[in-house]
C-alpha cells in the first residue's frame, strides 16, 4: 500500500474580498477568499458586490440551496 500523502494543514489568515480578514484552516499560508463570513448573503442576507460570474450560484450548489 502506499502511504497516503496529507498536505499540512493549519491555521492561516484569510483575506477577503470585502476586507475582512480570519483565521481559517488551509494548505495553504495565505489565503485569498471571495466571499466570507462578514459578506455572503447566506450569513449577511443581503446581495452586494459578489454577484458576478455565477459565484452566488456555485455557493447556492455547495449549501445545496
Ligand atoms: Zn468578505
Amino acid at each position: 500500500m502506499k502511504e497516503a500523502i496529507h498536505p499540512k494543514y493549519h491555521v492561516t489568515m484569510a483575506t477577503c474580498a470585502c476586507g475582512n480578514t480570519f483565521e481559517t484552516g488551509s494548505i495553504r499560508s495565505n489565503l485569498k477568499v471571495e466571499i466570507c463570513s462578514n459578506c455572503h448573503p447566506f450569513f449577511t442576507g443581503k446581495q452586494k458586490f459578489i454577484d458576478a460570474g455565477g459565484r452566488v450560484d456555485k455557493f447556492k450548489k455547495k449549501y445545496g440551496m
